[in-house]
């Protein structure tokens, strides 16, 4: 079974309304590959969410950059993944290193995250990673295996979840992790899923990578076989991204 190119931009907390609107400009007037061949979803900031879906081209998608670990209520400041229905919002990117490291979500949080928004309808973007001392210690494997089995332990269907390698050390530093690395950890990725989930699931889950990802170095990253598209970051506000996409021919 194929797996379909999936190019994600994370615009995390940037933009202004005008702003917004001009980066949707150009993608809307951006001529890129048919819907068959990539799948692109772009995550603006929660306030953006609305404009950016009303404005955006149909073949290109929306997400949320996080949601509510369980049904909304009393939590202050939170936006539940009932809210996100609502509002016709087909992804949310989950487990982003900024929000493990800065708001100390766990991996277990993170699980039980996935399963919540998963249980309401909406697709996951769920990203794993490893520090670079976790990196120079050895132990990458061991740590994207830990991150994806707490996911794992709650969830029973993948077929609506991507699954993000974003190194930490790679994450907004302009150090990609070279195409041999990212295939490593996105080959070990899919041998865990066919040992710990299934052959089919292993088969079928698109596992993309993240950090640093730019137009010059997309397409040698982007031809790893076991390297199923992108989560851009920084270069998801620029008209690269255009190219990022391109890359998944
Ligand atoms: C990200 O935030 O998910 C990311 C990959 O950022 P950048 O592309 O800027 O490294």
């Amino acid at each position: 079974m194929g797996r379909k190119f999936f190019v994600g931009g994370n615009w995390k907390c940037n933009g202004t309304t005008e702003e917004v609107k001009k980066i949707v400009t150009m993608l809307n007037e951006a001529e890129v590959p048919s819907e068959d061949v990539v799948e692109v979803v772009v995550s603006p900031p929660y306030v953006f969410l609305p404009t950016v879906k009303s404005l955006l081209r149909p073949d290109f998608h929306v997400a949320a950059q996080n949601c509510w670990v369980k049904k909304g209520g009393a939590f202050t400041g939170e936006v539940s993944a009932e809210m996100l229905v609502n509002l016709g919002i087909p992804w949310v990117i989950l487990g982003h290193s900024e929000r493990r490291a800065l708001l100390n979500e766990s991996n277990e949080f993170v699980g039980d995250k996935v399963a919540y928004a998963l249980s309401q309808g909406i697709k996951v973007i769920a990203c794993v990673g490893e520090t670079l001392e976790q990196r120079e210690a050895g132990s990458t494997v061991a740590v994207v295996a830990e991150q994806t089995k707490a996911i794992a332990e709650k969830v029973s269907d993948w077929t609506n979840i991507v699954l993000a390698y974003e190194p930490v050390w790679a994450i907004g530093t302009g150090k990609v992790a070279s195409p041999a690395q990212a295939q490593e950890v996105h080959f070990e990725l899919r041998k865990w899923l066919k040992e710990k989930v299934s052959a089919e699931v292993a088969a079928s889950t698109r596992i993309i990578y993240g950090g640093s990802v730019n137009g010059a170095n997309c397409k040698e990253l982007g031809g790893q076989p076991d390297v199923d598209g992108f989560l851009v970051g920084g270069a998801s506000l620029k008209p690269e991204f255009v190219e990022i996409i391109k890359a998944a021919t």
